[in-house]
C-alpha cells in the first residue's frame, strides 16, 4: 500500500476544522480549476459535513474560496448511504447551464477525495506503511526512525521547519489573547490565564500542568477562533503536539533541530494512522483525531528522551489504547466543547504515555498495528451520532445551546 508524504499530516491553514473548512476550501479550488468559466457554484454538504457544518463554518470558507462568484449552499441532513461521512456535490453552471459536477469527500485532515479520480493526495515516498514494517526496515539498516523518514524525504525538514514555527507563532498568539470565542456558546478564552499560574507557581508539578495546558490551550483556542495553525492530525486535535514540543523547548532548553527530528517521527506514527484507518471524527470519532495526537505527542516525547524504537512503539500505542472508544459531540457544532479541554488532557495523557511505557514495555502484549486497527473498527461500530454529527452525547444533552 505504501504512505505518502508526511506534508499530508502537516497542514498549515486556517481553523477550527481540518475536514470541515480546510478540506471544503480545498474542493472549492478544484471546482474553480476544473470550471474557470462557471459563473456559479451549487454546494450540497451532506452527512457531517451537513450536520456540524454551521458551528464549524463550512459555509464561510466556501464562500470565501469562490469569492465573487455566486454560490449556493444546500444543508442536505438527510440520512442515507454515503461514501464518506463526508461528502459534498458541488456543481458548476454558466448562464444558467450545467458544466458538471464533482462528488467530493472530505477524508480526514484536510485531504480530499473526488469521486471517479484517482487520488489527489501526493504520490506513495514510503513503500512501508505499518509500524512493523518500518521498524524492521530500520534495523535491518541500522537507521533510527527520524533517520528512516530523511531517507525517503530528503526535503521534508525544510517543510518541518516552517510547521514548528507556524505552531511556535500560534501558541504564543494563543497565551496572549482574551475575551470571549466566537460561535454563541460564551466559551472564555482560558491560555493566558493558565500561562500565568504555570509562571507564578512554586509547585513543580502544578507549574507543569498549568503550562502543557496553556499551551494547548493557546493552540486550540486559536483554532476555535478561525487562527492560523497546524493541523497534528487535524483541526480538533492541533493542540497537543505543539504543547509538548513547546514545553520541552522552553523548560528544557530543547533545540530547534532535537524537535525537527520529534516531529518527523510524530508525523509518521500520524501517517501510519491515516494510511490504515483514519484521522477524521467523522468517520471514527474522537479516538481518531485526539488519540491519534496522542500517539504522535508520545512518540515525539520518546524521540527527545532517546528512547528506543521498542519504547516509543509502546509509548504511541499506549497514547491510542487509551483513547479507544473516545466519541465526538462538539456541542453545537462548534469546536469547542469538549474539544480544547480535551486538547489539554491529551498533551498530558502522552507524558504519561511516554513515561510509563519507558519501563513497561517489555511487558507489552498489543503491538501499534494492531490497536490502530482496533481504534479504526471501534470508530466503526460507533453509533453516527459520536461521529461529529452533534447529535449525541455532550451535543445533546449540553442546556444551553447557542
Ligand atoms: S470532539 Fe474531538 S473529533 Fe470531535 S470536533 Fe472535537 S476534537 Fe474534533
Amino acid at each position: 500500500m505504501g504512505m505518502t508524504s508526511l506534508t499530508e499530516i502537516y497542514r498549515i491553514g486556517r481553523g477550527p476544522s481540518s475536514s470541515h473548512t480546510m478540506a471544503p476550501e480545498k474542493a472549492a479550488m478544484f471546482m474553480m480549476n476544473e470550471y474557470p468559466a462557471a459563473d456559479f457554484f451549487r454546494v450540497t454538504l451532506m452527512g457531517s459535513l451537513a450536520k456540524t457544518g454551521r458551528g464549524h463554518r463550512t459555509d464561510y470558507a466556501i464562500r470565501e474560496t469562490f469569492g465573487n462568484i455566486r454560490c449556493e449552499i444546500i444543508w442536505d441532513e438527510s440520512e442515507r448511504e454515503l461514501p464518506h461521512p463526508n461528502t459534498m456535490l458541488m456543481e458548476a453552471f454558466k448562464d444558467g447551464e450545467k458544466l458538471g459536477e464533482a462528488e467530493i469527500m472530505s477524508i480526514g485532515g484536510g485531504a480530499i477525495k473526488v469521486a471517479g479520480r484517482p487520488s489527489a493526495s501526493a504520490p506513495i515516498v514510503y513503500e512501508e506503511s505499518t509500524f512493523t514494517e518500518i521498524a524492521d526496515y530500520c534495523r535491518q539498516n541500522g537507521l533510527s526512525l527520524q533517520q528512516y523518514v530523511y531517507e525517503h524525504e530528503p526535503d521534508i525538514k525544510s517543510h518541518l521547519r516552517k510547521v514548528w514555527e507556524q505552531m511556535q507563532q500560534t501558541i504564543i498568539k494563543g497565551t496572549r489573547e482574551e475575551g470571549e470565542l466566537p460561535g454563541g456558546l460564551h466559551v472564555m478564552r482560558r491560555a493566558k490565564e493558565l500561562y500565568f499560574l504555570g509562571h507564578r507557581t512554586r509547585d513543580l508539578i502544578r507549574k507543569e500542568h498549568y503550562l502543557i495546558s496553556a499551551y494547548a490551550y493557546a493552540s486550540a483556542e486559536e483554532n476555535a477562533a478561525g487562527g492560523m495553525m497546524v493541523t497534528a492530525p487535524t483541526c480538533g486535535a492541533c493542540g497537543i503536539l505543539p504543547a509538548v514540543l513547546y514545553y520541552e523547548k522552553i523548560l528544557f532548553f530543547t533545540s530547534d533541530d532535537e524537535i525537527i527530528d520529534a516531529l518527523a517521527v510524530a508525523g509518521l506514527i500520524g501517517q501510519i494512522i491515516k494510511t490504515n484507518a483514519s484521522v477524521s471524527g467523522a468517520e471514527a470519532g474522537c479516538q481518531a483525531e485526539v488519540g491519534s495526537a496522542c500517539s504522535m505527542a508520545a512518540a515525539a516525547l520518546c524521540v527527545l528522551r532517546g528512547l528506543n524504537i521498542m519504547q516509543l512503539e509502546a509509548a504511541a500505542e499506549m497514547a491510542m489504547e487509551h483513547c479507544l472508544g473516545l466519541t465526538c459531540d462538539p456541542v453545537g457544532g462548534l469546536v469547542q466543547i469538549p474539544c480544547i479541554e480535551r486538547n489539554a488532557v491529551g498533551a498530558l495523557r502522552s507524558y504519561d504515555m511516554a513515561t510509563l511505557a519507558e519501563v513497561v514495555f517489555e511487558e507489552r502484549k498489543v503491538s501499534f498495528d494492531v490497536v490502530v486497527k482496533t481504534m479504526y473498527e471501534t470508530g466503526k461500530d460507533l453509533s453516527h451520532c459520536y461521529r461529529e454529527t452533534a447529535e449525541g452525547g455532550l451535543a445533546k444533552l449540553y442546556v444551553n445551546k447557542p
